[in-house]
């Protein structure tokens, strides 16, 4: 099975690409499943579209569910659409996001962590403010990865390590952070992504191979995403994600259909959707 659980389209004002446009490319490079997961809107914010280049209006949030529902129906025979959304994660709003989201027909959720201390994970002006620590910086992009497990709200963890997304490299050994991440993801159930935007922003998938393997020691199951900016970037890194995986003994990737999760087997090393 080929699958591609994290894509986004130009509803988020920093994509390319309509829906359609996503499912049509999907179908052209061979997927069998296609997720679709824009950005959630800013829920948090009192405006209804705070910020036009992040993420979409919040009053454009059914009308974003209703189309996908539309594609599903009219792409059945051609592959299966799963409708998702990238949720941001933000401590003490977990009842007000669960409680929006449950009246949607959504097959799962994904939660990413990309605000915190006032700045998006990859907005570079985090490290220009003075004496930062870039430790303290990872230890808290952690610790916040963390409670986003331990909400129970996520089907999917989102680039768990992206606060690496910009190459500000950990001073000392974050092995015992890193394990104590693994072991409370473990613990909480919730599937881990491979998300290949790690590839193209810093050379190196999220999560990096050091956490792939504490995770899969704790027997945390995987799915994958190329958190698709454009049609074009649909599967992006399949090949080099799967490699990874299969070097840990990982043979199933996870996918999720009205909030279950059902294990599919990765396919053998042929005919995999191209990286154009
Ligand atoms: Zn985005
Ligand atoms: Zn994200």
């Amino acid at each position: 099975m080929y699958i591609d659980y994290h894509t986004h389209h130009d509803r988020c004002g920093h994509a390319s690409g309509t829906l359609r446009e996503v499912v049509e490319k999907a179908i052209e490079k061979g997927f069998d499943h296609i997720g679709l997961s824009d950005h959630s809107p800013l829920f948090m914010d009192k405006r209804d579209h705070a910020n036009p280049n992040m993420t979409m209006a919040k009053s454009q949030f059914p009308v974003y569910v209703e189309e996908m529902l539309l594609l599903r129906e009219e792409y059945k025979n051609k592959i299966d659409v799963r409708i998702g959304v990238e949720s941001d994660y933000i401590e003490g709003l977990e009842d007000r996001y669960i409680s929006i989201y449950e009246k949607y027909p959504l097959d799962y959720i994904i939660g990413s962590v990309h605000y915190f201390d006032g700045f998006h994970v990859y907005d570079p002006r985090r490290w220009h403010r003075g004496e930062i620590c870039v430790d303290e910086e990872y230890r808290k992009y952690l610790k916040l990865v963390q409670k986003a497990a331990k909400s129970g709200m996520f089907d999917i963890l989102g680039h768990i390590d992206a606060i690496k997304g910009l190459n500000h490299k950990a001073q000392s050994d974050l092995t015992p952070l890193l394990e104590e991440t693994a072991q409370v993801i473990a613990e909480s159930g919730v599937v881990v992504e491979l998300n290949t935007s790690g590839l193209r922003k810093c050379g190196e998938i999220f999560p990096s191979s050091a956490m792939l393997k504490l995770l899969h020691d704790r027997e945390v199951a995987f799915t994958f995403g190329s958190d698709a900016h454009s049609p074009e970037e649909l599967g992006y890194g399949w090949k080099e994600s799967m490699d990874v995986l299969l070097s840990l003994g990982v043979r199933e990737l996870a996918t999720f259909k009205a909030r279950k999760r059902e294990m599919v087997p990765i396919p053998e090393l042929t005919g995999i959707p191209t990286n154009k």
